[in-house]
C-alpha cells in the first residue's frame, strides 16, 4: 500500500514516531495509503529546514521567484490527469470537476502568484513641510499554512503561492483526511529542483501537526481555511502569541432569487451553487430564498431537476455527483437531515444515503436534498451542513429578503438573481459577506479579496490582500524639509 511521506529540506522523510494513519477512499471506503502521523518533533524539522532557507529565498531578486513559482505551476499542468485523477480518488468528488476546476485553478494560483511577485510594490506619502513616509514590506519568516479536504491543492496552493512569492519559506499541512495531491506537490517539486526547504509539507492530524504549527513560537504567521470551531482553538493556540492571523471560516450562504430574474439562468446556476462538489464547496448558497411570487415555479422546476441527479462514480468522466469525503462526514449530514424532518421541514427530495453497487458498495453517498418549510431560525438553517443540502424559504419585499439572508452568525459569500440594476446594488450593498455574485456564482478574478465577515472569518486572501498579509510593513519617515 502507498505511504505518503513528509516533505522536509527537499526530502521525503518519515514521520519521526512511526506512526501511519489510513487514508480512505470515500468511493469506495476502503483504505488505499497511509500517511505520516506527524507529531511536534516533524513541525520542528519543517521549521528548521524553513528557516536555514529563509534568508536566501528572501534575498532572491523577485524574477527568481517568480520563475520557481511558474515552473511548479507548469508541473502540475504537465501532469493535469494524473492530478485530477488522485484529487477525486482521494477526496470522492467527480474526476470532472477536479479535472476542469479544482486543478487548473491551482495551476493558476501559482501563475498568478509567481507574477505577484514581480508586481507587489509598497506605498510612499509626500508629508508637507516635512520629507517623505515610505512603506517597506518585508517577508515575515517562516509562515505555516494549513487547508481544509474540500477543495485539497487549490486551496493548499492558494496560500503557498502568495506566502511564497513574497518571500516567505513555508511550513505547511494540508488535511489529512485528502494529503494526496499535496504529496503529488512534492514529487513535482523534487523532480524540478524547487530549492530546498523553501517548501516544507508535514502531513497528519490537525489537533497534533497543525496544533504544532501554530504553537510553534518562532512561526510567525498562520493561514489557515476550514471550520470555525477549529478557528476559535487557532486563536487560542496561535493569536495568544500575537501571531499574524488569516482565518477563512466556515459559511451558511444565502441565494436571494427575486422573481424579476432570468429564470432558466437562474435555474442552472443555482443547481450548481447548490451541490457542486457535493455541497462541499464553502461558497455553495445553502440558503436559498426565493420570493413568494415565483416560489411554487421554483421549487417544482428546482426539485424536479435535483431528482434526476445521478450520484454515481467520481472516477467515471460523465458523473457530476460523486462521494462526501468521509464516514462520519456523511453521518454528520444525514444527522442534519434527520434535525430537519423533526424541525418540521419537508424533503421535497433526496434525504437518504445512497448504495451503490460492487466495489461502490461501502462509498459515502448522498442523494442531493432540498428542504422546504423551516424558518431561519432553525438550527438546520443556522448550523453548517457542507453537504448535498439546501433549504428553500420565501421572502414578500426586499427587506424581508436581506433580513432572513442576514440571518445567520456566517457572513462569507451570497449570491443576489435579480435584473433589477438598483436593486442588485442596493442588496448588494445591504447583504452581511464577504463576496456578493449577482447572477452568477463562483466567478474568481484572482486579484479580489476573497474571504468573510462575522463567523466567516478575519482577513482576506486573494491579490495583493494575500501579499501584504505575508508581509510585515514598516514605515520609514524621513525629514528634509524641516
Ligand atoms: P477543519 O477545521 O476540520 O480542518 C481544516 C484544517 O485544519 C485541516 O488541515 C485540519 O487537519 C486542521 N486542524 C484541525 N484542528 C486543528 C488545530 N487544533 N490546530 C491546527 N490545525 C487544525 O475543516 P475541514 O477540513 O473539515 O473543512 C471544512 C470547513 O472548511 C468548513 O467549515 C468550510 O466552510 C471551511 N472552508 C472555508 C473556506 C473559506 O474560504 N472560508 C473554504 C473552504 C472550506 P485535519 O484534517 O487533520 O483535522
Amino acid at each position: 500500500m502507498e505511504r505518503i511521506l513528509n516533505y522536509i529540506d527537499g526530502k521525503w522523510c518519515e514521520p519521526s514516531e512511526g506512526k501511519w494513519i489510513d487514508n480512505y477512499q470515500p468511493a469506495t471506503g476502503k483504505v488505499y495509503s497511509q500517511i505520516p502521523d506527524s507529531g511536534a518533533d516533524d513541525v520542528e524539522k519543517a521549521y528548521q529546514a524553513a528557516r536555514g532557507a529563509f534568508k536566501s529565498w528572501a534575498g532572491s531578486k523577485s524574477n527568481i521567484r517568480f520563475k520557481w513559482l511558474l515552473k511548479l505551476s507548469q508541473a502540475i499542468e504537465k501532469n493535469l490527469e494524473a492530478y485530477a485523477a488522485a484529487e477525486s480518488k482521494d477526496n470522492g468528488k467527480p474526476v470532472s470537476l477536479a479535472t476542469a476546476v479544482d486543478i487548473p485553478r491551482a495551476v493558476s494560483n501559482f501563475e498568478f502568484f509567481a507574477a505577484a511577485a514581480t508586481q507587489f510594490a509598497s506605498e510612499s506619502h509626500y508629508t508637507e513641510g516635512l520629507g517623505i513616509n515610505y512603506t517597506t514590506r518585508r517577508p515575515i519568516g517562516v509562515v505555516g499554512c494549513i487547508s481544509p479536504w474540500n477543495l485539497p491543492l487549490y486551496l493548499f496552493s492558494w496560500k503557498i503561492a502568495p506566502a511564497l512569492a513574497a518571500g516567505n519559506t513555508v511550513v505547511a499541512k494540508p488535511s489529512e483526511i485528502t494529503p494526496m495531491t499535496a504529496y503529488l506537490l512534492s514529487k513535482s517539486a523534487m523532480e524540478i529542483g524547487f530549492p530546498a526547504g523553501v517548501l516544507n509539507i508535514v502531513h497528519g492530524l490537525g489537533a497534533r501537526a497543525g496544533d504544532a504549527i501554530c504553537r510553534h513560537p518562532k512561526i510567525k504567521a498562520i493561514s489557515f481555511t476550514g471550520g470555525t470551531e477549529t478557528g476559535k482553538r487557532i486563536v487560542e493556540s496561535a493569536g495568544t502569541q500575537f501571531k499574524k492571523l488569516s482565518l477563512e471560516l466556515g459559511g451558511k450562504n444565502p441565494n436571494v432569487i427575486f422573481a424579476d430574474c432570468d429564470f432558466d439562468d437562474m435555474l442552472k446556476v443555482t443547481l450548481r451553487s447548490s451541490f457542486a462538489n457535493q455541497g462541499q464547496i464553502c461558497l455553495c448558497g445553502s440558503r436559498i430564498l426565493v420570493e413568494e411570487s415565483i416560489a411554487e415555479k421554483f421549487i417544482a422546476a428546482f426539485t424536479e431537476k435535483v431528482s434526476k441527479m445521478k450520484v454515481g462514480d467520481p472516477a467515471k468522466p460523465e458523473t457530476k455527483m460523486g462521494a462526501v469525503v468521509s464516514k462520519p462526514h456523511m453521518e454528520k449530514i444525514l444527522s442534519y437531515i434527520d434535525l430537519a424532518k423533526e424541525e418540521g421541514g419537508k424533503v421535497k427530495c433526496g434525504g437518504h444515503q445512497v448504495k451503490l453497487e460492487g466495489d461502490l458498495a461501502e462509498g459515502y453517498y448522498i442523494a442531493p436534498t432540498v428542504i422546504t418549510g423551516l424558518d431561519q431560525t432553525c438550527r438546520t438553517n443556522q448550523e453548517e451542513i457542507f453537504g448535498p443540502v439546501v433549504t428553500i424559504d420565501t421572502f414578500k419585499t426586499e427587506a424581508e429578503a436581506i433580513e432572513k439572508a442576514n440571518a445567520t452568525t456566517y457572513g462569507l459569500a451570497s449570491t443576489i438573481w435579480t435584473a433589477n440594476l438598483k436593486r442588485a446594488h442596493r442588496v448588494a450593498g445591504e447583504i452581511e459577506a464577504g463576496i456578493v455574485w449577482v447572477n452568477c456564482w463562483l466567478e474568481r478574478d484572482l486579484r479580489t479579496p476573497f474571504g468573510g465577515i462575522k463567523s466567516s472569518g478575519v482577513g482576506r486572501e486573494g491579490g495583493f490582500e494575500a501579499m501584504k498579509f505575508f508581509t510585515e510593513p514598516k514605515n520609514i519617515c524621513i525629514n528634509y524639509e524641516s
